[in-house]
C-alpha cells in the first residue's frame, strides 16, 4: 500500500444528495488536497430496490457545483475501476465464497416469514433483537439439500461470540464495542448483490482507501467491518467519524428544518463558494473564529485535528448572511453573469428571452447590495423587463397627499423629464430633486409617486439610477399610464 492519503466519499443512488453527505464528501476532498492525496469517488448501488433514477447524476452535479473535483471515481475512471459496485459484483462474491470455505461465513435460508416471527418473539420476550443463529451450524450436506429443493439463501458473516473489537477513531479516540452485542450479519443477500458491509470493506481495501471520514451514524457499522476486515486478512484503514449535523433545534437535520438537497440550495442561489465556506464549518473549525474563508485557505488550513466531535449546527440564517456577504463582494460582470440563469428561469414568460447581459450589467449594480440569495432577483427587477406595468392607485398617490396632487407631481415630472437632453442620474436628480420645494410637497411624497409609477412598487432600487436605466421613452410612457389610471380612480369616486 503506498504512503499517499487515498479518501473515498461513496454515495448511496438513493436519493438526492443531502447537504450532510455532501459534507462528507467535502471533508474527504479537504483532507486529500490538505494532503496532496487522492480524493475517490465510488458509487455503492446495491441496494437495488432503494436505487433512485437520477440521483448518481444529481450527487455528481452536486460536486461540480461546489467544484469538489474527484480524481477517481465516476466519468473519469481510474486505476481501481469500476467504481460502482453493481458493476463489481464479481469481486464481492469471491470474498464471501473465500469466507465461507474459511468458516466465516455460512449460507441461511431463513425465509423472511420466520425471520419475522423471530423478531416479534425477542420484542415480546424484551431481547435485544438480532440473527438467532439457526443456521449458523448447518452441516455441509444439510445446507446443499435445502439449496437443491430451492430455498432461498443468504451469506451470513460467522461473528465471534465473545471477546471484544476496539479500534481508534481520529476524531472520538477509543470506542470499544462487546462481540456478542453484534449478530451474525447478513454479507451477501438473496439476491446475490453483497451488503453494504461486505461491499464496503472489499472496495476500500482494493482502492487502497488509506483513511474512512464518514458520518458519526456509520460508527456502529465499524466493528463489523474490522471483523471482516480480519478474516479477509486485510489491514483495516483509518477511521474518522464525523459530527452529526442538527438542525438549530439540536435535533437531527432533516426536511422539517427546511431544504435538505444540495441542488436546492444551488436553485435557490446561494453561490457555491459560500455553501462551501458554511459546509466547511459544519464540524471543523480554523479558530474557533473566523468564518469567511476561501477554499484555498481551508484547504491549506483543513485538519482532522479541528473536527469536533460533537454535533454541528445547521444554521440557514448564518448562510444566509455568508452568502449575502460573498455576492456583494462579487465583481459586476461575475455577478451579472451568475444573475443572468436566474432571471431567464425566474421572469414570467411573456418577457423575451434570451435576455441581453449589457442590460442586465446595468440592472445588477441597482440590486446587489440588497439580495441575500439570486432567487430573490427576478421579482426586485421585474419591472425592468416587462412591458406593462399594473398600478395599484393607492400605492401612487403617496401618504399624505391627495389624487389631485399625485397628478400635478406626475404632470409637472412629465413636462421636466420632457426636456432633458440626456437621461442620466445626475440629470434627473437636478430636474426632480427642485421639484419638490416647487411643488410644496416632501421630497419622499414625490420620489415616492415617481417610483410608484415608474416601477410600479413602492419599494425599488434607488430612484434616479433606476430610472436612468429605464429611459426617457420608458419612464415618460410609464407615467402616462399611471396619470391615466389616477384619472379613472377619480372618476369612480366622483361617480
Ligand atoms: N454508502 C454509504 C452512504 O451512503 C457509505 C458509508 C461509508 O462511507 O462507509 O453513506
Amino acid at each position: 500500500m503506498s504512503d499517499k492519503i487515498r479518501v473515498r466519499y461513496a454515495p448511496s443512488p438513493t436519493g438526492y444528495p443531502h447537504v450532510g453527505n455532501i459534507r462528507t464528501a467535502l471533508f474527504n476532498w479537504l483532507f486529500a488536497r490538505h494532503h496532496g492525496g487522492s480524493f475517490i469517488v465510488r458509487i455503492e448501488d446495491t441496494d437495488v430496490a432503494r436505487t433512485v433514477e437520477g440521483a448518481v447524476e444529481a450527487i455528481l452535479d452536486g460536486l461540480r457545483w461546489l467544484g469538489i473535483d474527484w480524481d477517481e471515481g465516476p466519468e473519469v475512471g481510474g486505476k481501481f475501476g469500476p467504481y460502482v459496485q453493481s458493476q463489481r459484483l464479481d469481486k464481492y462474491k469471491a470474498a464471501a465464497k473465500k469466507l465461507i470455505e474459511q468458516g466465516d461465513a455460512y449460507y441461511c435460508y431463513c425465509t423472511p416469514e420466520r425471520l419475522d416471527e423471530m423478531r416479534n418473539e425477542q420484542m415480546k420476550n424484551k431481547q435485544p433483537p438480532g440473527y438467532d443463529r439457526r443456521c449458523r451450524d448447518l452441516s455441509v450436506p444439510e445446507s446443499t439439500l435445502k439449496w437443491m429443493s430451492g430455498m432461498k439463501r443468504v451469506v451470513r458473516f460467522r461473528t465471534p461470540l465473545a471477546g471484544k473489537t476496539a479500534f481508534h477513531d481520529i476524531i472520538r479516540g477509543d470506542v470499544s464495542f462487546e462481540n456478542s452485542t453484534i449478530d451474525d450479519f447478513v454479507i451477501i443477500k438473496s439476491d446475490g448483490f453483497p451488503t453494504y458491509h461486505l461491499a464496503s470493506i472489499v472496495d476500500d481495501h482494493e482502492m487502497e482507501i488509506t483513511h474512512v471520514l464518514r458520518a458519526e451514524e456509520w460508527l456502529s457499522s465499524t466493528p463489523r467491518h474490522l471483523m471482516l476486515y480480519k478474516a479477509m486478512g486485510y489491514k483495516p484503514p483509518e477511521f474518522a467519524h464525523l459530527p452529526m449535523l442538527l438542525g438549530t433545534d439540536r435535533s437531527k437535520l432533516s426536511k422539517r428544518h427546511g431544504s435538505v438537497s444540495i441542488i436546492e440550495y444551488k436553485e435557490q442561489g446561494y453561490l457555491p463558494e459560500a455553501m462551501l465556506n458554511f459546509l466547511s464549518l459544519l464540524g471543523w473549525s480554523l479558530d474557533g473564529k473566523t468564518e469567511l474563508m476561501t477554499v484555498k485557505e481551508i484547504i491549506k488550513n483543513f485538519t482532522l485535528g479541528r473536527v469536533n466531535s460533537t454535533g454541528a449546527i445547521f444554521n440557514i440564517e448564518k448562510l444566509d448572511w455568508m452568502n449575502g456577504v460573498y455576492i456583494r463582494d462579487l465583481k459586476i460582470d461575475d455577478f451579472s453573469q451568475r444573475v443572468v440563469p436566474f432571471l431567464e428561469r425566474d421572469l414570467p414568460p411573456d418577457v423575451k428571452r434570451p435576455l441581453s447581459l449589457d442590460y442586465i450589467k446595468k440592472i445588477a449594480p441597482l440590486v446587489q447590495e440588497r439580495v441575500k440569495k439570486l432567487n430573490e432577483i427576478a421579482e426586485l427587477t421585474e419591472f425592468f423587463f416587462i412591458d406593462n406595468l399594473e398600478y395599484d392607485p393607492n400605492i401612487l398617490v403617496a401618504k399624505k397627499t391627495t389624487l389631485e396632487t399625485t397628478k400635478v407631481i406626475l404632470e409637472t415630472a412629465l413636462k421636466g423629464l420632457d426636456e432633458l437632453p440626456e437621461f442620466s442620474e445626475e440629470s434627473l436628480e437636478t430636474v426632480l430633486r427642485p421639484m419638490a420645494e416647487a411643488l410644496a410637497v416632501k421630497t419622499g411624497q414625490l420620489f415616492g409617486t415617481l417610483r410608484s409609477a415608474t416601477t410600479g412598487s413602492e419599494v425599488a432600487p434607488p430612484l434616479f439610477q433606476t430610472m436612468a436605466v429605464l429611459g426617457k421613452e420608458r419612464c415618460m410612457k410609464r407615467i402616462k399610464e399611471a396619470l391615466a389610471v389616477l384619472d379613472k380612480a377619480k372618476d369612480k369616486t366622483a361617480g
